[in-house]
């Protein structure tokens, strides 16, 4: 089956749909070229790179209109390494998690796996759901996740207590919508939305949430230094990180930002191009009689990542084999998910008209594999 030949003129000029890592735009990668030997290489102490670090700072300030009183940190590890930093240094003593798939679990595993906090309060959801964010009495954290990308669900972001709103903003950041004050600290690895590489992560820090870092560092909380936000706070404040970051992945991202902005002038211009891309690809599975949206609830279908369920009769393994063949890459779903359906990165650096392609071309398979 997986030698079936799609025409090219139904194929889309970029086949990377992955969602994460996910794709990365050519003129980004041919800018990195450009400038790359005055770059790469050289010390990230030192102006040159630090310049780029502030670049990728204040575009993100633009992006997301964020106060003047807020910060954007940055920092190596990833999401995964944040979640940890976060038990460690913005975890008081509880956290409420709101579990709904793979990447919100992993987090309250984190907390419930740190002798020094107390076991997390649990709010969980059905796969292809999401739980409402309700007030706590009896934690010091809302941990919630813009968009999980393990089902294609995304959470509605707002503060309804004192407690400080931790958001796991790794897929969803610069693709939904999203008010710097209904948040803490919203944080989210390169690799994803703003179509990077792996390996650092960014946070976006309100006043309190920098007020709990600063003071449970001075208190007698072992941290390691590695997972200190006080040490990477104090080094981002300076453009730099605590060790050494990979300086072509601040670029794309740097690039990526200052796209965004120069294309879309901000985070409400990306919303409605990805609102029209996800109505696309949500209105084509609505319209075939073998397709349908994981999600039940439109509101709660992501803007980000498509889940489409596929019927028994059709194989969505088989539908990504042929579509891997002709170099359209990684609509696989999420393995642990274990449905027969495909997820489809509609990350604001791929162009609606290659999505348009993407599903003409599983029209053009199914019709063949049917
Ligand atoms: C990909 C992803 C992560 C993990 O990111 P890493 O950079 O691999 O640590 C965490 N949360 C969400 C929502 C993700 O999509």
């Amino acid at each position: 089956m997986a030698d079936l030949t799609i025409p090219d003129e139904l194929k889309p000029a970029d086949g990377r749909f992955g969602s994460g890592p996910s794709k990365v735009r050519p003129e980004a990668l041919r800018r990195l070229a450009e400038v790359g030997d005055e770059l790469l290489g050289t010390s990230h102490r030192k102006p040159r790179v630090k310049d780029q670090v502030r670049r990728l700072q204040d575009g993100l300030g633009e992006l997301f209109s964020l106060p003047a009183d807020h910060e954007v940190l940055l920092t190596l590890g990833g999401a995964t390494a944040f979640w940890d930093a976060a038990a460690f240094g913005l975890v008081e003593r509880r956290a409420r998690h709101y579990v709904f798939g793979e990447f919100s679990s992993k987090f309250a595993k984190a907390t419930a796996a740190a002798p020094w906090l107390e076991s997390p309060e649990l709010i969980e959801a059905e796969f292809g759901e999401v739980p409402g964010v309700v007030p706590t009495t009896d934690a010091d954290v809302q941990a919630l996740t813009h968009n999980e990308t393990s089902t294609g669900v995304m959470q509605h972001i707002e503060r309804v207590d004192e407690a400080l709103v931790l958001v796991d903003a790794t897929s969803g950041a610069a693709g939904l919508p999203f008010d710097p004050n209904q948040a803490d600290a919203y944080y989210f690895s390169l690799q994803k939305g703003l179509a990077s590489e792996g390996g650092l992560t960014v946070a976006l820090l309100s006043p309190a949430a920098v007020e709990r870092i600063e003071r449970i560092a001075a208190s007698d909380r072992y941290i390691p230094t590695f997972l200190d936000l006080a040490t990477a706070l104090d080094n981002s404040r300076k453009h730099q990180t605590y060790n050494t970051p990979s300086v072509s992945s601040v670029f794309l991202a740097a690039e990526q930002v200052d796209w965004l902005n120069e294309t879309f002038g901000g985070l409400e211009g990306v919303v409605e191009t990805q609102r029209a891309k996800a109505d696309h690809v949500y209105g084509w599975a609505g319209q075939r009689d073998w397709a349908s949206p994981f999600v039940t609830d439109p509101a709660h279908r992501s803007l980000v990542i498509a889940t489409i369920d596929i019927d028994e009769a059709v194989s969505a393994d088989e539908i990504n084999a042929v579509l891997r063949a002709n170099g359209i890459l990684d609509t696989d779903a999420y393995r642990k998910l274990g449905r027969n359906q495909l997820r489809i990165a509609m990350f604001p650096a791929v162009d609606q008209s290659d999505l348009e392609a993407y599903t003409a071309c599983v029209d053009w398979v199914v019709e063949r594999l049917g």
